[in-house]
């Protein structure tokens, strides 16, 4: 029985066209380059090995060079969402308050970074809790393990769950969980480990309807 609607946060509760993630990036890229000395021609190639082995950025710079997270996560998320999110949500808010499931967020970022989302979109009311890359001890999606961390800390069982995600490879290893999947890009297509493609988030309303009316 499906209790628990899950979200994934940057790019999935905010359009992928809004900016703020290329806004990230670059202060991710700046951390290396000038807090930490690497060299810019050659850094993006950097990250592109740690987001392949590692999952992020973070995590590559934790395991090769022993940084501290939250200094990390303070400066790389030190933005004006202003200048990248609409605060209005409306239609969003309405899918939102139509379905009565426990809505939680999963995030390979830091909980002041997604409430200061949720706060400035005014979601904040609609989520019991919010799962971060701190209470996944820095293991982050789409490593197995911060699925197990995450599923362990709200007691549930991936069959339990939806979860909502931009990242095709989150997706995949939540199907291996027995979640049911959504995939927030219309453009792109899913593939066999997607269960519902949407466009716009608020199309999770139909979604959810469809799936608590289904036949068990
Ligand atoms: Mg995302």
């Amino acid at each position: 029985m499906i209790k628990y609607l899950v979200f994934d946060l940057d790019e999935t509760l905010y359009p992928k066209d809004s900016g703020l993630m290329g806004a990230i990036n670059e202060r991710i890229r700046s951390y290396m380059v000038d807090k930490l000395g690497f060299d810019p021609a050659t850094v993006e190639q950097i990250r592109r090995n740690y987001y392949l082995k590692y999952g992020t950025s973070l995590r590559g710079l934790m395991v090769e060079y022993g940084i501290d997270p939250e200094d990390y996560l303070a400066y790389v998320h030190d933005i004006p969402l202003e200048q990248y999110l609409s605060p209005d949500s409306r239609d969003l808010r309405e899918a939102l308050s139509h379905i009565n499931l426990e809505k939680i967020i999963f995030t390979n970022a830091s909980t002041e970074h997604a409430l200061r989302i949720l706060r400035f979109m005014g979601l904040e009311e609609f989520f019991s809790r919010i799962v971060d890359i701190r209470a996944l001890g820095y293991i982050c999606k789409p490593a197995p393990e911060a699925f197990v961390r995450f599923l362990d800390i709200i007691k549930a069982k991936g069959e339990e769950c939806i979860l909502v995600e931009d990242s095709l490879r989150n997706l995949r290893v939540a199907k291996d969980f027995g979640m049911t999947t959504v995939l927030v890009d219309g453009l792109r297509g899913g593939d066999e480990c997607v269960d519902f493609v949407i466009n716009n988030l608020a199309q999770i309303e139909r979604v959810v309807k469809e799936l608590l009316n289904a036949p068990p």
